[in-house]
Protein backbone atom coordinates (compact mmCIF):
# COMPACT_ATOMS: atom_id res chain seq x y z
CA UNK A 1 0.00 0.00 0.00
CA UNK A 2 1.11 3.48 -0.98
CA UNK A 3 2.17 5.86 2.39
CA UNK A 4 -1.29 7.48 3.39
CA UNK A 5 -1.22 10.96 2.57
CA UNK A 6 -4.54 12.72 3.95
CA UNK A 7 -4.83 16.65 4.24
CA UNK A 8 -7.06 19.87 6.09
CA UNK A 9 -7.83 22.34 3.06
CA UNK A 10 -9.78 25.01 4.64
CA UNK A 11 -10.51 28.03 2.74
CA UNK A 12 -9.66 31.37 5.15
CA UNK A 13 -12.91 33.35 4.54
CA UNK A 14 -13.14 33.28 8.81
CA UNK A 15 -12.03 31.53 12.27
CA UNK A 16 -11.85 27.75 12.77
CA UNK A 17 -15.11 26.12 13.38
CA UNK A 18 -16.05 23.19 14.82
CA UNK A 19 -17.28 21.52 11.72
CA UNK A 20 -13.27 22.06 9.80
CA UNK A 21 -11.64 21.35 13.05
CA UNK A 22 -13.02 17.79 12.83
CA UNK A 23 -12.63 17.05 9.47
CA UNK A 24 -8.64 17.94 10.30
CA UNK A 25 -8.64 15.63 13.40
CA UNK A 26 -9.70 12.86 11.27
CA UNK A 27 -7.54 13.63 8.81
CA UNK A 28 -4.60 14.16 10.93
CA UNK A 29 -5.45 10.55 12.76
CA UNK A 30 -5.94 9.06 9.54
CA UNK A 31 -2.33 9.72 8.54
CA UNK A 32 -0.99 9.31 12.07
CA UNK A 33 -2.62 5.60 12.42
CA UNK A 34 -0.74 4.58 9.39
CA UNK A 35 2.66 6.47 9.87
CA UNK A 36 1.76 8.78 6.81
CA UNK A 37 1.79 12.48 6.29
CA UNK A 38 -0.71 15.28 6.65
CA UNK A 39 -0.80 18.33 4.81
CA UNK A 40 -2.28 21.80 5.86
CA UNK A 41 -3.22 23.64 2.55
CA UNK A 42 -4.61 27.26 2.78
CA UNK A 43 -7.35 27.06 -0.23
CA UNK A 44 -7.35 31.75 -0.39
CA UNK A 45 -8.11 31.54 -3.83
CA UNK A 46 -11.44 33.93 -3.01
CA UNK A 47 -9.55 36.96 -2.44
CA UNK A 48 -12.55 38.90 -1.78
CA UNK A 49 -13.31 36.22 1.17
CA UNK A 50 -9.91 35.40 2.27
CA UNK A 51 -8.05 37.45 5.17
CA UNK A 52 -4.53 37.01 6.61
CA UNK A 53 -6.63 37.14 9.82
CA UNK A 54 -8.53 34.18 8.94
CA UNK A 55 -5.06 32.09 7.85
CA UNK A 56 -4.02 32.91 11.68
CA UNK A 57 -7.20 31.86 13.53
CA UNK A 58 -6.69 28.70 11.21
CA UNK A 59 -3.15 28.03 12.47
CA UNK A 60 -3.99 29.31 15.94
CA UNK A 61 -6.71 26.52 15.95
CA UNK A 62 -4.81 23.46 15.04
CA UNK A 63 -2.14 24.43 17.27
CA UNK A 64 -4.02 24.79 20.46
CA UNK A 65 -5.73 21.53 19.23
CA UNK A 66 -2.08 19.85 18.54
CA UNK A 67 -3.20 19.09 15.05
CA UNK A 68 0.34 19.53 13.94
CA UNK A 69 0.76 19.24 10.25
CA UNK A 70 3.72 17.11 8.95
CA UNK A 71 3.47 19.33 5.26
CA UNK A 72 2.80 22.93 4.58
CA UNK A 73 0.87 25.32 5.02
CA UNK A 74 0.96 25.18 0.87
CA UNK A 75 -1.30 28.69 -0.25
CA UNK A 76 -3.09 28.29 -3.31
CA UNK A 77 -2.50 31.75 -4.37
CA UNK A 78 1.39 30.73 -4.74
CA UNK A 79 0.57 27.79 -6.79
CA UNK A 80 -0.50 30.48 -9.84
CA UNK A 81 2.46 29.08 -11.88
CA UNK A 82 1.63 25.50 -11.55
CA UNK A 83 -1.82 25.53 -12.33
CA UNK A 84 -1.35 27.72 -15.68
CA UNK A 85 0.76 25.08 -16.24
CA UNK A 86 -1.63 22.37 -16.19
CA UNK A 87 -4.41 24.47 -18.30
CA UNK A 88 -2.09 25.14 -20.94
CA UNK A 89 -1.26 21.03 -21.25
CA UNK A 90 -4.49 20.51 -20.47
CA UNK A 91 -5.65 22.91 -23.44
CA UNK A 92 -2.93 21.24 -25.64
CA UNK A 93 -4.03 17.88 -25.07
CA UNK A 94 -7.38 18.37 -25.57
CA UNK A 95 -9.05 17.76 -22.20
CA UNK A 96 -9.95 21.68 -21.50
CA UNK A 97 -11.00 24.00 -24.40
CA UNK A 98 -11.72 28.15 -24.97
CA UNK A 99 -15.18 29.51 -24.84
CA UNK A 100 -15.91 32.76 -25.97
CA UNK A 101 -19.77 32.69 -25.01
CA UNK A 102 -20.36 35.80 -22.72
CA UNK A 103 -22.18 35.50 -19.61
CA UNK A 104 -25.05 37.11 -21.55
CA UNK A 105 -24.90 34.28 -23.63
CA UNK A 106 -24.60 31.10 -21.11
CA UNK A 107 -27.32 32.85 -19.15
CA UNK A 108 -29.58 32.76 -22.43
CA UNK A 109 -28.81 29.37 -22.98
CA UNK A 110 -29.59 27.99 -19.74
CA UNK A 111 -32.86 30.04 -20.14
CA UNK A 112 -33.20 28.12 -22.78
CA UNK A 113 -33.36 24.78 -21.95
CA UNK A 114 -34.88 25.91 -18.86
CA UNK A 115 -37.74 26.63 -21.11
CA UNK A 116 -37.62 23.39 -22.73
CA UNK A 117 -37.97 21.34 -19.07
CA UNK A 118 -34.65 20.55 -19.82
CA UNK A 119 -31.16 20.21 -16.84
CA UNK A 120 -29.93 23.92 -17.76
CA UNK A 121 -25.87 23.96 -18.90
CA UNK A 122 -23.48 25.17 -20.84
CA UNK A 123 -24.72 24.06 -24.62
CA UNK A 124 -21.16 22.86 -26.08
CA UNK A 125 -20.63 26.02 -28.42
CA UNK A 126 -17.25 26.02 -28.11
CA UNK A 127 -16.52 22.59 -27.40
CA UNK A 128 -14.49 21.28 -29.81
CA UNK A 129 -16.02 17.87 -31.81
CA UNK A 130 -14.24 16.08 -34.89
CA UNK A 131 -15.69 18.11 -38.03
CA UNK A 132 -17.47 20.62 -36.06
CA UNK A 133 -16.96 23.90 -37.91
CA UNK A 134 -16.36 26.16 -34.43
CA UNK A 135 -17.75 29.95 -34.50
CA UNK A 136 -15.45 33.08 -35.36
CA UNK A 137 -14.12 34.27 -32.13
CA UNK A 138 -15.42 37.33 -31.20
CA UNK A 139 -12.97 40.53 -31.67
CA UNK A 140 -11.37 42.00 -27.89
CA UNK A 141 -13.20 39.19 -26.50
CA UNK A 142 -11.09 36.80 -23.07
CA UNK A 143 -12.41 33.28 -23.61
CA UNK A 144 -12.67 31.23 -20.40
CA UNK A 145 -11.26 27.33 -20.70
CA UNK A 146 -13.84 24.84 -19.74
CA UNK A 147 -13.44 21.41 -18.63
CA UNK A 148 -14.08 19.18 -21.27
CA UNK A 149 -16.54 16.29 -19.48
CA UNK A 150 -17.19 13.15 -20.75
CA UNK A 151 -20.62 13.33 -22.52
CA UNK A 152 -21.97 9.94 -21.43
CA UNK A 153 -20.97 7.33 -18.48
CA UNK A 154 -21.13 7.69 -15.18
CA UNK A 155 -18.37 8.80 -12.03
CA UNK A 156 -18.80 6.31 -9.32
CA UNK A 157 -16.30 5.96 -6.25
CA UNK A 158 -17.04 4.14 -2.76
CA UNK A 159 -17.06 6.98 -0.43
CA UNK A 160 -15.48 5.70 2.67
CA UNK A 161 -18.23 7.09 4.48
CA UNK A 162 -21.29 7.16 2.39
CA UNK A 163 -20.56 4.03 0.31
CA UNK A 164 -20.88 3.53 -3.37
CA UNK A 165 -21.81 7.21 -5.23
CA UNK A 166 -22.75 7.87 -8.56
CA UNK A 167 -23.26 10.37 -10.66
CA UNK A 168 -24.17 10.37 -14.92
CA UNK A 169 -21.89 13.03 -16.24
CA UNK A 170 -25.18 14.12 -18.04
CA UNK A 171 -25.78 15.94 -14.66
CA UNK A 172 -22.05 17.90 -15.02
CA UNK A 173 -21.51 20.90 -17.21
CA UNK A 174 -18.08 21.84 -18.98
CA UNK A 175 -17.19 23.42 -15.89
CA UNK A 176 -15.30 26.54 -16.15
CA UNK A 177 -11.88 25.94 -14.79
CA UNK A 178 -10.14 29.48 -15.37
CA UNK A 179 -11.80 32.99 -15.76
CA UNK A 180 -11.45 35.39 -18.49
CA UNK A 181 -8.59 36.88 -16.73
CA UNK A 182 -6.60 33.24 -16.40
CA UNK A 183 -7.20 32.81 -12.66
CA UNK A 184 -7.56 29.40 -12.28
CA UNK A 185 -11.06 27.76 -10.14
CA UNK A 186 -12.06 26.47 -7.33
CA UNK A 187 -12.81 22.56 -8.49
CA UNK A 188 -9.45 22.77 -10.57
CA UNK A 189 -7.49 23.96 -8.01
CA UNK A 190 -8.74 21.13 -5.55
CA UNK A 191 -7.91 18.45 -8.15
CA UNK A 192 -4.33 19.58 -9.46
CA UNK A 193 -3.27 20.23 -5.19
CA UNK A 194 -4.63 16.26 -4.54
CA UNK A 195 -2.54 15.28 -7.60
CA UNK A 196 0.46 17.31 -6.92
CA UNK A 197 0.68 16.58 -3.35
CA UNK A 198 -0.05 13.03 -3.66
CA UNK A 199 -3.36 13.05 -1.74
CA UNK A 200 -4.22 9.85 -1.15
CA UNK A 201 -7.44 10.18 1.27
CA UNK A 202 -9.71 13.21 0.98
CA UNK A 203 -11.98 13.62 4.26
CA UNK A 204 -14.33 16.57 3.95
CA UNK A 205 -17.03 18.10 4.63
CA UNK A 206 -20.51 16.32 2.81
CA UNK A 207 -21.16 19.52 1.21
CA UNK A 208 -18.42 18.80 -0.87
CA UNK A 209 -20.00 15.82 -2.49
CA UNK A 210 -21.21 17.61 -5.34
CA UNK A 211 -17.67 18.67 -6.64
CA UNK A 212 -15.81 15.12 -6.03
CA UNK A 213 -17.49 13.78 -9.63
CA UNK A 214 -16.04 17.20 -10.88
CA UNK A 215 -12.71 16.46 -9.55
CA UNK A 216 -12.50 13.08 -10.65
CA UNK A 217 -13.26 13.82 -13.86
CA UNK A 218 -11.07 16.17 -14.00
CA UNK A 219 -7.85 13.91 -12.14
CA UNK A 220 -8.93 11.16 -14.68
CA UNK A 221 -8.24 13.53 -17.91
CA UNK A 222 -4.76 14.91 -15.97
CA UNK A 223 -3.96 11.18 -15.66
CA UNK A 224 -3.88 11.43 -12.07
CA UNK A 225 -4.06 8.71 -9.67
CA UNK A 226 -7.60 9.00 -7.88
CA UNK A 227 -7.69 9.37 -4.26
CA UNK A 228 -9.95 7.90 -1.54
CA UNK A 229 -13.13 9.90 -1.02
CA UNK A 230 -14.66 10.27 2.86
CA UNK A 231 -17.70 12.85 3.22
CA UNK A 232 -18.41 13.47 7.34
CA UNK A 233 -21.85 13.98 7.77
CA UNK A 234 -22.47 17.84 8.79
CA UNK A 235 -22.17 18.52 12.57
CA UNK A 236 -26.25 19.76 13.92
CA UNK A 237 -27.15 21.56 17.14
CA UNK A 238 -29.43 19.39 19.64
CA UNK A 239 -32.25 20.63 17.65
CA UNK A 240 -31.61 19.38 14.16
CA UNK A 241 -30.76 22.64 13.10
CA UNK A 242 -27.44 23.69 11.36
CA UNK A 243 -24.79 24.31 14.15
CA UNK A 244 -25.22 28.44 14.64
CA UNK A 245 -24.04 30.70 17.26
CA UNK A 246 -27.62 29.84 18.78
CA UNK A 247 -26.21 26.14 19.72
CA UNK A 248 -23.01 27.99 21.38
CA UNK A 249 -19.67 28.90 20.84
CA UNK A 250 -18.69 27.67 16.98
CA UNK A 251 -15.84 29.11 16.45
CA UNK A 252 -12.87 26.37 18.44
CA UNK A 253 -10.67 29.54 19.80
CA UNK A 254 -13.74 30.56 21.66
CA UNK A 255 -13.30 26.97 23.58
CA UNK A 256 -9.83 28.06 25.56
CA UNK A 257 -11.38 31.26 26.02
CA UNK A 258 -14.29 29.77 27.92
CA UNK A 259 -12.20 27.16 29.97
CA UNK A 260 -12.12 24.31 27.89
CA UNK A 261 -9.10 22.05 27.50
CA UNK A 262 -7.96 21.20 24.31
CA UNK A 263 -7.56 17.09 24.94
CA UNK A 264 -11.41 17.54 26.09
CA UNK A 265 -12.09 19.29 22.52
CA UNK A 266 -10.48 16.45 20.46
CA UNK A 267 -11.93 13.78 22.29
CA UNK A 268 -15.73 15.28 21.91
CA UNK A 269 -15.14 16.10 18.07
CA UNK A 270 -14.14 12.37 17.51
CA UNK A 271 -17.00 11.51 19.02
CA UNK A 272 -19.04 13.43 16.84
CA UNK A 273 -20.05 10.71 14.12
CA UNK A 274 -17.70 7.85 14.93
CA UNK A 275 -17.53 5.15 17.49
CA UNK A 276 -15.48 2.84 19.25
CA UNK A 277 -18.07 0.85 20.90
CA UNK A 278 -19.22 2.70 24.43
CA UNK A 279 -15.99 4.21 24.24
CA UNK A 280 -16.22 8.03 25.31
CA UNK A 281 -13.10 9.43 27.24
CA UNK A 282 -10.07 8.48 25.37
CA UNK A 283 -6.55 9.66 24.61
CA UNK A 284 -5.55 10.84 20.90
CA UNK A 285 -3.04 8.03 21.32
CA UNK A 286 -5.69 5.86 21.65
CA UNK A 287 -7.52 6.98 19.24
CA UNK A 288 -4.72 7.70 16.58
CA UNK A 289 -4.55 3.68 17.06
CA UNK A 290 -8.35 2.94 16.68
CA UNK A 291 -9.51 5.61 13.69
CA UNK A 292 -9.44 3.71 10.43
CA UNK A 293 -12.17 5.35 8.88
CA UNK A 294 -14.32 2.21 9.62
CA UNK A 295 -17.15 3.31 12.37
CA UNK A 296 -18.14 6.44 10.71
CA UNK A 297 -21.37 7.42 11.21
CA UNK A 298 -23.77 7.92 7.73
CA UNK A 299 -26.11 10.41 9.41
CA UNK A 300 -24.97 13.70 10.85
CA UNK A 301 -23.65 14.28 14.62
CA UNK A 302 -25.49 16.71 16.76
CA UNK A 303 -23.65 19.09 19.44
CA UNK A 304 -24.07 18.29 22.47
CA UNK A 305 -22.97 21.32 24.95
CA UNK A 306 -23.86 19.23 28.21
CA UNK A 307 -21.53 16.25 26.76
CA UNK A 308 -18.73 18.42 25.89
CA UNK A 309 -18.84 19.97 29.41
CA UNK A 310 -18.61 16.38 31.20
CA UNK A 311 -16.06 15.86 28.59
CA UNK A 312 -14.10 18.92 30.28
CA UNK A 313 -14.82 18.24 33.62
CA UNK A 314 -12.99 14.77 33.65
CA UNK A 315 -10.43 16.40 31.68
CA UNK A 316 -10.16 18.85 34.19
CA UNK A 317 -10.03 16.39 37.09
CA UNK A 318 -7.46 14.57 35.65
CA UNK A 319 -5.23 17.66 34.93
CA UNK A 320 -2.02 18.49 37.45
CA UNK A 321 -3.25 21.19 39.81
CA UNK A 322 -0.05 23.25 38.63
CA UNK A 323 -1.35 23.45 35.24
CA UNK A 324 -4.67 24.02 36.00
CA UNK A 325 -3.39 27.05 38.09
CA UNK A 326 -1.39 28.72 35.30
CA UNK A 327 -4.75 28.28 33.15
CA UNK A 328 -6.84 29.78 36.26
CA UNK A 329 -4.74 32.94 37.28
CA UNK A 330 -4.91 34.90 34.23
CA UNK A 331 -9.01 34.22 34.48
CA UNK A 332 -8.63 35.31 38.20
CA UNK A 333 -6.60 38.26 37.52
CA UNK A 334 -9.64 39.23 35.61
CA UNK A 335 -12.18 38.74 37.86
CA UNK A 336 -10.21 41.50 40.42
CA UNK A 337 -8.70 38.36 42.11
CA UNK A 338 -6.71 39.94 45.79
CA UNK A 339 -3.38 36.84 45.85
CA UNK A 340 -2.45 38.79 49.24
CA UNK A 341 -2.79 36.54 51.84
CA UNK A 342 -4.10 34.39 50.25
CA UNK A 343 -4.24 30.00 49.88
CA UNK A 344 -1.99 28.69 46.69
CA UNK A 345 -3.87 28.57 43.89
CA UNK A 346 -2.97 24.84 42.59
CA UNK A 347 -3.84 23.78 46.54
CA UNK A 348 -7.23 25.75 46.00
CA UNK A 349 -7.90 23.67 42.38
CA UNK A 350 -7.14 20.71 43.90
CA UNK A 351 -10.02 21.39 46.23
CA UNK A 352 -12.64 22.46 43.54
CA UNK A 353 -11.41 21.02 40.57
CA UNK A 354 -13.47 17.95 41.09
CA UNK A 355 -17.03 19.99 40.20
CA UNK A 356 -15.66 22.21 37.63
CA UNK A 357 -17.13 22.02 33.99
CA UNK A 358 -14.47 24.20 33.18
CA UNK A 359 -11.58 26.97 33.91
CA UNK A 360 -13.71 29.77 34.23
CA UNK A 361 -16.21 27.63 36.85
CA UNK A 362 -13.09 26.52 38.44
CA UNK A 363 -12.33 30.48 38.46
CA UNK A 364 -15.51 31.40 39.53
CA UNK A 365 -15.39 29.20 42.40
CA UNK A 366 -12.02 29.74 43.59
CA UNK A 367 -12.64 33.33 44.07
CA UNK A 368 -14.26 32.50 47.44
CA UNK A 369 -10.40 32.23 48.27
CA UNK A 370 -9.08 35.40 46.45
CA UNK A 371 -11.82 38.06 47.73
CA UNK A 372 -12.36 40.27 50.83
CA UNK A 373 -15.67 38.67 52.13
CA UNK A 374 -18.85 40.65 52.41
CA UNK A 375 -21.54 39.00 54.85
CA UNK A 376 -24.82 39.44 54.00
CA UNK A 377 -25.85 41.61 57.15
CA UNK A 378 -29.54 39.46 57.15
CA UNK A 379 -27.78 36.14 57.14
CA UNK A 380 -25.49 37.29 59.47
CA UNK A 381 -28.29 37.75 61.78
CA UNK A 382 -29.94 34.50 60.86
CA UNK A 383 -26.70 32.27 61.72
CA UNK A 384 -24.64 33.89 63.47
CA UNK A 385 -26.63 34.71 66.94
CA UNK A 386 -26.26 34.82 70.20
CA UNK A 387 -26.18 31.37 71.35
CA UNK A 388 -23.63 30.95 68.73
CA UNK A 389 -20.84 33.17 69.73
CA UNK A 390 -19.76 31.02 72.95
CA UNK A 391 -18.83 27.97 70.62
CA UNK A 392 -16.96 30.35 67.97
CA UNK A 393 -15.34 32.37 70.29
CA UNK A 394 -14.04 28.39 71.57
CA UNK A 395 -13.59 27.42 68.37
CA UNK A 396 -10.91 29.81 67.86
CA UNK A 397 -9.25 30.17 71.33
CA UNK A 398 -8.71 26.58 71.02
CA UNK A 399 -7.50 26.96 67.02
CA UNK A 400 -4.36 28.45 68.05
CA UNK A 401 -3.01 25.11 69.69
CA UNK A 402 -3.94 22.57 67.25
CA UNK A 403 -1.54 21.19 64.36
CA UNK A 404 -2.77 22.92 60.99
CA UNK A 405 -4.27 20.15 58.89
CA UNK A 406 -8.09 18.68 57.82
CA UNK A 407 -8.18 15.84 61.01
CA UNK A 408 -7.17 17.95 63.83
CA UNK A 409 -9.75 21.20 62.47
CA UNK A 410 -12.73 18.52 61.40
CA UNK A 411 -11.72 17.05 65.38
CA UNK A 412 -11.74 20.71 67.01
CA UNK A 413 -14.86 21.43 65.11
CA UNK A 414 -16.78 17.98 66.65
CA UNK A 415 -15.22 18.84 70.36
CA UNK A 416 -17.19 22.54 69.98
CA UNK A 417 -20.27 20.90 68.68
CA UNK A 418 -20.15 18.28 71.35
CA UNK A 419 -19.27 20.96 74.10
CA UNK A 420 -22.47 23.18 73.14
CA UNK A 421 -24.61 20.70 71.79
CA UNK A 422 -24.83 22.34 68.30
CA UNK A 423 -25.23 20.36 65.11
CA UNK A 424 -22.96 20.94 62.67
CA UNK A 425 -24.55 23.41 60.11
CA UNK A 426 -25.28 25.24 62.90
CA UNK A 427 -21.14 26.13 63.57
CA UNK A 428 -19.97 25.35 59.68
CA UNK A 429 -22.70 28.11 58.31
CA UNK A 430 -21.38 30.95 60.32
CA UNK A 431 -18.10 29.63 59.77
CA UNK A 432 -18.66 29.89 56.34
CA UNK A 433 -20.05 33.53 56.58
CA UNK A 434 -17.72 35.26 58.26
CA UNK A 435 -14.44 33.27 56.26
CA UNK A 436 -16.04 33.43 52.88
CA UNK A 437 -18.80 35.89 52.88
CA UNK A 438 -21.54 33.00 51.72
CA UNK A 439 -23.19 30.09 52.67
CA UNK A 440 -22.59 27.36 49.90
CA UNK A 441 -18.38 26.12 50.50
CA UNK A 442 -16.90 22.77 50.05
CA UNK A 443 -16.03 21.75 53.28
CA UNK A 444 -15.53 24.09 56.12
CA UNK A 445 -12.49 22.18 57.13
CA UNK A 446 -10.98 22.17 53.92
CA UNK A 447 -11.51 26.11 53.57
CA UNK A 448 -10.28 26.49 57.16
CA UNK A 449 -6.89 24.70 56.44
CA UNK A 450 -6.65 26.31 52.71
CA UNK A 451 -7.30 30.22 54.38
CA UNK A 452 -4.47 28.97 57.01
CA UNK A 453 -4.36 30.46 60.55
CA UNK A 454 -3.94 34.03 60.70
CA UNK A 455 -6.32 34.92 58.43
CA UNK A 456 -8.85 32.51 59.85
CA UNK A 457 -8.43 33.73 63.08
CA UNK A 458 -8.51 37.47 61.54
CA UNK A 459 -11.79 37.21 59.94
CA UNK A 460 -13.48 34.66 63.28
CA UNK A 461 -12.50 37.45 65.32
CA UNK A 462 -13.87 40.49 64.02
CA UNK A 463 -17.38 38.90 64.60
CA UNK A 464 -17.05 38.24 68.94
N1 LIG B 1 -11.62 24.67 1.00
C1 LIG B 1 -12.74 23.85 1.21
C2 LIG B 1 -13.52 24.31 2.43
O1 LIG B 1 -12.97 25.02 3.25
C3 LIG B 1 -12.39 22.39 1.44
C4 LIG B 1 -11.97 21.73 0.21
C5 LIG B 1 -11.67 20.28 0.34
O2 LIG B 1 -11.49 19.77 1.47
O3 LIG B 1 -11.56 19.65 -0.70
O4 LIG B 1 -14.66 24.00 2.55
Amino acid sequence: MTAVRTRFAPSPTGFLHLGGARTALFSWAYARHFGGTFVLRIEDTDLERSTPEAVQAIIDGMQWLGLQHDEGPFFQMQRMDRYREVLARMLADGTAYHCYSSSEEVEAMRERLRAAGEKPRYDGTWRPAPGKTLPPVPAERKPVVRFRNPLDGDVSWDDVVKGRITISNRELDDLVIARPDGTPTYNFCVAVDDWDMQITHVIRGDDHVNNTPRQINILAALGAPLPFYGHLPMILGADGEKLSKRHGAVSVMEYPAEGFLPEAMLNYLARLGWSHGDDEIFSMEQFCAWFDLDHLSKSAAQFNPEKLAWVNNHYIKQSDDVRLAELTSPVLVTMGADFHDAPQLDAVIGLLKERADTIQALAESAMLFYRQPVPDAALLAQHLTPAIKPALAQFLTQLGSIAWDKTAIAGLIKEVLAAHQLKMPQLAMPLRLVLTGQLQTPSIDSVIVLFGQAVTTARIQQYL
